[in-house]
């Protein structure tokens, strides 16, 4: 309890959450820290309560929101969200958390107000991972720390907006299956990520280095998107076939 009377939010926390809302898109989720919480950005300079687990560290978190919106210039919309009670199991939780923000996903339409495309329905396999460097970003415990920060872009087929996106947002809108296939930029190749029985069929049927190759952090085309390295891939040339 104590320690939750001393927590006050930093200038360097208000200006992380500032900077990170302004980048969703409207009907964008905020999931902070993994606590069963989940924001809406449902305006301009408006933020709602979706949905709070009756937990005490979810509870405590979207204390910490409070705090920290009430030195903004937003709003935080506490009118019609959902009460979770938390499960028992912690895979159920995770899952659970995916679902729900797999629902909301599933409604994100085009930043551009006159389109209603869904992004669920644009070329997300066409997705550009872009290197915007290191930022900060909050921890689980509402700590800043230094991260890269990556996003990707999507073009929309309806109006030619381009939507960026935060990485777990793709992963969540895309699937594993997209979100471990990375185009490298400049027409590079593309790499997909092999499971480890692939990698043994590939090895065993005497694959060349060229087609089944290890990541690091760099590549002749650019650096390597962080969930992608340290995995064997498959190296091809996709997209358009001659
Ligand atoms: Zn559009």
């Amino acid at each position: 309890m104590t320690e939750e009377e001393k927590w006050g939010p930093s200038q360097a926390d208000v200006e992380w959450t500032e900077q990170h809302l302004s980048s969703l898109a409207q009907g964008g989720v905020w999931a902070p820290g993994g606590t069963g919480l989940t924001y809406e950005r449902t305006g301009d300079k408006e933020l709602s309560l979706r949905s709070i687990t009756q937990h005490p560290e979810s509870l405590g978190m979207h204390d910490r929101v409070i705090a920290i919106i009430g030195k903004t210039d937003w709003d935080l919309v506490e009118g019609d969200y959902e009460t979770i009670d938390p499960p028992l199991n912690p895979m159920e939780a995770q899952y659970q958390q995916m679902m729900q923000q797999q629902e909301v996903a599933a409604r994100w339409d085009c930043p551009n107000e006159d389109c209603q495309q869904r992004l669920v329905d644009m070329p997300l396999e066409e997705g550009r991972w872009v290197d915007l460097g290191q930022q900060s970003a909050l921890d689980e415990e509402g700590k800043v720390v230094e991260v890269e920060r990556w996003i990707v872009a999507i073009e929309c087929d309806a109006c030619d907006a381009v939507v960026n996106l935060d990485p777990q947002d793709y992963g969540m809108l895309g699937g594993d299956e997209l979100f471990f296939r990375w185009q490298a930029p400049d027409s590079g190749p593309v790499f997909t990520t092999l499971t480890r029985e692939q990698v043994v069929d590939m090895v065993d049927s005497g694959v060349d280095g060229d087609t089944c190759v290890a990541l690091g952090t760099d590549t002749p085309w650019g650096p390597v998107p962080p969930h992608m390295r340290g995995t064997y891939c498959l190296r091809s040339y996709g997209g358009e076939e001659e």
